[in-house]
């Protein structure tokens, strides 16, 4: 498989260098040339196939030939080593709980599909890759705890301050190592901003080996496609295919999941579901796309104020946003009408969702509320212990810690607190070096 970019000014790499690269050199981003489309076999074997021999065949024509089989199979298997249930919340509603691998959020399957595919990429490489990346607070734990201790790999993670939650500040400023925390003082977008900047800087390419890990690349974005089909697999009627709803940020998430409906799975319609952070519901109503600041939420793994992967999504519809309009809606949910959720569906059903969650929950009962017979899922995004500062206040009671996070809490934060100021950055990676 090779891979264009979406600026359509740079030539067209495979699946290696697209992962080493992180962005085209135009700035655009990486995308499939032809996207697979899966026999009609496939999915009547779903439900009995294994888990790891369905995402293998997922994936395989994405890698193609950069690596063999069993290198392959062995990332897969080790990719969704966790539990990815879907869980009944109330008569048409199910949480497809994405969280359950090591830090509690969905992005744990990118990072551990990225992780060791680069680590397998640059294994002979004499010189050292810094992987640079954003975090809005999920992204950096995962990455961090994917990269930990892999060889020829160092981790930059640069994250807004306060702007992420405890949980999360210490999954990615605790475990040392090969992994440096850059506390920024600005928002995510500043940060994203940054990163963005440092690719972008040729005198600092030339000198560094610098590669991105945010769903920009594409070996954290296309095994997300995996958490659709294990959705399906599991989804008991198959002649009613589900309305899913995701909640999100970045849009990598869910462009995963109409990536695979372009692959053939079969899903009624996909609800992008947002906090304040409204661009896209704005674009999908007026058709222009307004980059905004990002406001702060009690979601703040959403708050993003210029999604990267919307335009992946764009491409998959021939950039035609009425196209678009036929599968695909975004809306928006304000914290209050969040925060009203968690405490019902708590008391209610006895489901506890995280905010990420409740968001996707609430565009998705709206949502089959005016279209009634239809059924639907919603991502649960990550556990909702990770926002234990927002969700103890709103039920008024403690979460249970697991053990691991408890011996967390414990551990010393580590981090470098800088500017959000690019120059500050680059002096930063390049004092690294040495
Ligand atoms: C990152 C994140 C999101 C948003 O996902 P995108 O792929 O950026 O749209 C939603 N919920 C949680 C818990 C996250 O960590």
């Amino acid at each position: 498989m090779n891979y264009y970019s979406l600026n359509r000014q740079s030539p067209k790499v495979n699946f290696k260098e697209a992962t080493i690269k992180g962005q085209a050199p135009d700035k655009g981003l990486y995308f499939p040339e032809k996207i697979p489309v899966l026999p009609k076999s496939f999915f009547e074997d779903i439900v009995q196939m294994p888990n790891e021999e369905m995402a293998y065949k997922v994936i395989a024509p994405f890698v193609g030939d950069v690596m063999s089989e069993n290198v392959l199979q062995q990332i897969v298997n080790e990719t969704i080593n966790f539990s990815i249930p879907i869980v009944p919340v109330s008569d048409n509603i199910f949480a497809l709980e994405m969280f359950h691998g090591k830090t509690l959020a969905f992005k744990d399957v990118g990072a551990r599909f990225m992780s060791r595919c680069l680590g397998y990429f640059v294994k002979d490489n004499n010189k050292k890759v810094t992987v640079l990346v954003a975090t809005s607070g999920d992204t950096g734990g995962a990455v961090a705890d994917g990269f930990y201790d892999v060889e020829g790999v160092q981790v930059v993670i640069l994250y807004p301050s306060g702007k992420v939650s405890s949980v999360q500040e210490k999954q990615l400023t605790t475990l040392g190592k090969n992994i440096f925390a850059l506390e920024v003082n600005g928002t995510f977008d500043d940060c994203q901003q940054m990163v963005k900047q440092a690719f972008n800087d040729v005198s600092l390419m030339q000198q560094i080996f610098l590669t991105s890990a945010n769903s920009i690349n594409v070996a954290r974005w296309l095994p997300q496609q995996f958490f659709y089909y294990l959705a399906y697999k599991q989804w008991k009627d198959k002649s009613l295919p589900p309305v899913i709803s995701v909640p999100s940020g970045n849009f990598g998430n869910i462009c995963a999941g109409i990536l695979a409906y372009k692959s053939g799975l079969p899903i009624n319609h996909f609800i992008a579901a947002c906090n304040a952070n409204d661009v896209i519901p704005k674009f999908m109503e007026t058709k222009a796309y307004i980059p905004q600041q990002a406001v702060p939420t009690i979601s703040n793994a959403m708050d993003v104020g210029n999604p990267s992967n919307f335009v992946r999504i764009l491409e998959m519809f021939d950039g035609n946003a009425d196209l678009l309009s036929t599968v695909f809606s975004a809306v928006r949910v304000t914290d209050e009408e969040t925060k009203l959720a968690i405490k019902e569906i708590d008391s209610t059903e006895g489901y506890l969702m995280d905010p990420h969650g409740a968001v996707g929950y609430i565009a998705l009962k709206n949502h089959l509320q005016n279209h009634p017979g239809l059924s639907g899922i919603f991502a649960e995004t990550a556990h909702p212990i990770k926002f234990y500062d927002v969700v103890e206040e709103i039920i008024q009671r403690e979460i249970p810690l697991p053990a691991s996070i408890e011996a967390l809490m414990h551990y010393e934060k580590k981090s470098t607190a800088i500017e959000a100021d690019y120059e500050v950055l680059k002096s930063y990676l390049l004092s690294m070096q040495h």
